[in-house]
């Protein structure tokens, strides 16, 4: 089985969000299981070509934009970390994943990936069009002929498409299969009908039942209706988006497809996120080291400024966004304050946040610390140092902080929602069951009671120490994800070869 994933941010080489997480730690545990896998990314300002040994290799690939051939130099490197092979001599493994980067100057060399706080950059449209169009090329030149190609997002949402015109026919893709990965529905490349000369296919896609959304053009639609396959991070969120509430006008396009869709909950890197190994906490622990951890969260509060002491300390680190919870945050902070704990802040997003979080901080330096910043390393020392971790989103399609701050010895807050509705289960003192705090309604109100709740879990101690021992034995690595992504792969082969007789 050979797949490609693409991707517009894979971990370690660029990363906004969770999608970047995905994206590197998939392929390391598809090819510890034995599938050959390569990803595919744009080359962006950000990647560290040094540091991650990407070479040249001498190839270059076009695309028509507008009628003119747009260039692409083909870079390569392994992933890091990805070595199959490895330990299992004669296994038949494959060596490593392979990693392909297209660079196009004039799209990807700049400061940022997508936008800044103030909006998204003016060109998405063509810089990502032009990624779609061009992955089955830099397949080609690197002989990478996939059973499946995975993509991912609205930034590759037209791969699928793309191969069912542009490359319809062509040998070396007649088996390929392809595979849709929603992380979020709340990000649909949404672009004015002006800009359809990019997609450069015929009016025939631009209707409602292809590409077409109220006049415009929705690139993420692309993906759900021409994939073989799609699926989204959580089970519960692939039901979610079929009603009118999480489905952001697509609700009728994914129950069409219901029978194609799935869930499969993200993992996390067990290798990345490890408070035995990792190398940003001052101090590294393992499970039932509880002192390791409280040298953290001391060490933590010297650093920001926060006052000493035992105090609970609950951590946040998000986009600050509404999506985030960031409103139900703000609704409750000044009562927050009032109450014996204290609040790291990690994350950017929206000005209006931003502003909001300062002013909170500015009010109460010894009770809050915000650090407005894409910060890995002050990341996991916020991990490591917390007591309890906020998710209280408004939606979540899987989330990856509460799968981290089990391992971190951290008990998540979150509301129940999509993926954290799957993975994090109310605590119960009496019965001890639970690895956390849930609530269900979005007001802060049903927020402030589940931190007090919290708060009054954290007062017995015992109690707690089960608690935190629990949350770091719990295995929410991707071995168990990456085994059900294999039998999509295997659904999504099967639908190209299905597609192929019919032809015949
Ligand atoms: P998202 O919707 O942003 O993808 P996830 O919970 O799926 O949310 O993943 C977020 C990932 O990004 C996690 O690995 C989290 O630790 C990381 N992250 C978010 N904000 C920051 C930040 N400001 N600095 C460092 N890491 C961050």
């Amino acid at each position: 089985m050979k797949v490609a994933i693409c991707s517009s941010e894979i971990y370690p080489f660029a990363k906004t969000g969770g999608l970047a997480d995905v994206a590197g730690a998939l392929p390391k545990a598809l090819t510890g299981l034995g599938v050959e896998t390569c990803v595919v990314m744009p080359l962006y300002k950000a990647v560290n070509r040094a540091k991650w040994g990407l070479k040249k290799t001498g190839k270059t690939v076009s695309a028509k934009m507008d009628g003119r051939d747009v260039e692409a130099a083909i870079w390569e490197a392994i992933l890091p970390g990805a070595a199959g092979g490895a330990g299992s001599p004669g296994a038949g493994r494959p060596a490593a994943a392979r990693a392909f980067f297209a660079e196009v100057p004039k799209y990807y060399d700049r400061d940022v990936l997508y936008g800044t706080p103030k909006g998204d950059l003016p060109d998405n449209a063509e810089r990502f069009i032009y990624f779609s169009k061009i992955i089955p090329e830099i397949l080609m030149a690197m002989d990478f002929q996939p059973d499946v190609i995975h993509a991912n997002d609205w930034q590759t949402g037209l791969v699928a498409l793309y191969l069912k015109t542009l490359y319809a026919g062509d040998p070396f893709f007649r088996d390929t299969g392809t595979l849709f990965t929603v992380h979020n529905l709340g990000y649909q490349g949404k672009f004015w009908a002006l800009d359809w000369h990019l997609v450069g296919l015929g009016p025939e896609y631009f209707n409602p039942e292809g590409l077409e959304f109220y006049g415009d053009i929705n690139i993420l639609k692309g993906g759900l209706v021409y994939s073989d396959i799609i699926d989204t991070v959580s089970r519960t969120y692939s039901k979610e988006i079929q009603t009118p509430e999480f489905g952001y006008g697509l609700e009728g396009v994914l129950r069409k497809r219901a029978a194609d869709l799935y869930g499969i909950v993200n993992g996390i890197d067990y290798d990345e996120w490890n408070p035995e190994t990792d190398k940003h906490l001052y101090r590294n622990y393992g499970i039932g080291d509880s002192r390791g951890k409280q040298a953290n969260k001391k060490a933590l509060k010297e650093e920001l400024h926060l006052a000493a002491g035992n105090k609970a300390l609950f951590g946040i680190i998000s986009r600050l966004a509404d999506q985030k919870g960031l409103d139900l945050i703000a609704g409750a902070i000044d009562e927050m304050m009032g109450l014996n704990l204290q609040v790291v802040v990690l994350g950017t997003g929206e000005e209006k946040y931003h502003k909001l979080l300062t002013d909170v901080a500015r009010k109460h330096p010894k009770s809050i610390s915000v650090n407005l910043a894409f910060d890995a390393k002050l990341a996991a020392r916020i991990y490591a140092a917390s007591d309890v971790f906020m998710m209280p989103s408004r939606y979540e399609p899987c989330g990856l902080g509460q799968l981290i701050s089990l391992r971190y010895g951290t008990i998540p807050l979150a509301r129940k929602t999509g993926g954290l509705a799957d993975t994090v289960k109310n605590y119960s003192p009496k019965t001890g069951r639970g690895n956390g705090f849930v609530f269900t309604d979005y007001s802060p109100k049903a927020f402030l009671k589940a931190v007090k709740a919290a708060l009054s879990a954290y007062e017995d101690k015992i109690g707690w120490k089960n608690l935190v021992l629990a949350a770091m034995k719990e295995d929410n690595s991707w071995d168990k994800s990456a085994r059900e992504y294999v039998k999509l792969y295997v659904k999504a082969a099967e639908a190209a070869r299905e597609r192929q007789e019919k032809a015949a």
